[in-house]
């Protein structure tokens, strides 16, 4: 069994012009915890690269891969800029984000090929807010999507957790009229980037593929728990994924800047355990994350679950203790009855 990590200084190249969340020292705080960390030897590095033209053209519009690379490619006279008001550019953000969705392809399809590994794609800048044809919120390329349609090409049936605190509206755009692909997402809701509804659910044949799990604000573990055994992970066993391609965002952290969700360390390792219980095949993708000090923690706890990840005895029952939603830890009675209703909608919603 291995866990695969691509991270690579490419990334750090991708700068903002002035003070910004998004920036190279997310990844540059993750590289030193594992270079201090025994992690370094027990996970599998593997390099970057950048993504082709043809793989992003199965995610995103030619029009929008044209205006990338005219705006800040090879050829560009004077890559900088802004794609929305949050989202810049620099001489060194095209070569990051190719190799940004090309390292989570890389890691997608190691962990596909494999029959327990699993992976974490540790790359800049994030995807998921990025649609067919426009960047926003930080992100150029959809990353995970563009990973997830590569893993599609092989055969596989691919799912998506998306657990960042802002809904991945790119990703769910994307796919919101595609019965082939399940996308789950839990967020903070309402908040950026506005979309996100428990009614939003796909439309034809793909109804029931996009599950929303709207989270009120404050939500810690113990709402998280109650979401991903109820919703999460009853939706997933239904599916039955050859793959989990995971929307990582740390910045449901109760330390993050940004939002103001309250998981710790731990509540990342309970979350990954419970998905990895469902499909050894396991790759995240990073998104999210504005601590530079929670998000390197979180990840180094997170690579640690996933390098020390043992699947449960076959016999054993379904339901483990981890799985349960305990809830007598809540942050609040009251919180705990809002998500409480909030996830009760979204199982009734999709018969869960
Ligand atoms: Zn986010």
């Amino acid at each position: 069994m291995a866990t695969f990590v691509c991270i690579d200084d490419v990334f750090l190249r991708h700068r903002p012009h002035g003070e910004h969340p998004e920036r190279p020292e997310r990844l540059s705080s993750i590289q030193r915890a594992l270079e201090l960390s025994d992690l370094r030897d027990r996970v599998r590095r593997i390099a970057a690269r950048p993504a082709t033209s043809e793989e992003l053209l199965r995610i995103h519009t030619p029009d929008y891969v044209h205006d990338l690379e005219r705006r800040m490619g090879p050829n560009a006279a004077t890559a900088s800029g802004w794609m929305d008001p949050d989202t810049y550019y620099g001489p060194g953000s095209y070569d990051a984000a190719l190799n940004a969705a090309g390292g989570a392809i890389e890691v997608a399809l190691r962990v596909l090929r494999g029959q327990k590994d699993n992976g974490f794609a540790l790359i800049r800048p994030p995807g998921h807010h990025a649609s067919r044809g426009r960047a926003m919120g930080f992100c150029l390329l959809n990353n995970i999507a563009i990973a997830a349609a590569a893993a599609r090409q092989e055969g596989a049936r691919v799912a998506i957790v998306d657990i960042d605190v802002h809904h991945g509206n790119g990703t769910e755009e994307i796919f919101l009229g595609d019965p082939d692909l399940l996308f789950i997402s839990t967020h903070q809701y309402p908040f950026y980037p506005g979309t996100g509804a428990a009614m939003v659910m796909g439309a034809g044949m793909a109804s029931g593929t996009t599950i929303n799990v709207p989270l009120p604000q404050g939500s810690g573990g113990p709402e998280y728990r109650l979401a991903f055994a109820r919703v999460v992970l009853p939706a997933l066993r239904r599916y039955a994924p050859d793959l989990i391609l995971v929307s990582a965002g740390f910045d449901t952290h109760a330390r993050d800047p940004l939002a103001g969700m309250s998981l710790v360390e731990d509540d990342y390792a309970v979350l990954i355990r419970m998905m990895l219980d469902v499909q050894p095949r396991l790759a995240m993708v990073l998104e999210g994350g504005y601590s530079l000090e929670a998000l390197s923690q979180s990840v180094m706890v997170a690579l640690q679950t996933l390098v020390e990840y043992t699947p449960p005895a076959a016999n054993a029952p379904a339901g483990s203790a981890q799985n349960s939603d305990h809830s007598d830890e809540s942050s609040s009675r009251g919180l705990l009855e809002e998500a409480r209703l909030n996830v009760a909608e979204v199982q009734r919603i999709h018969h869960l």
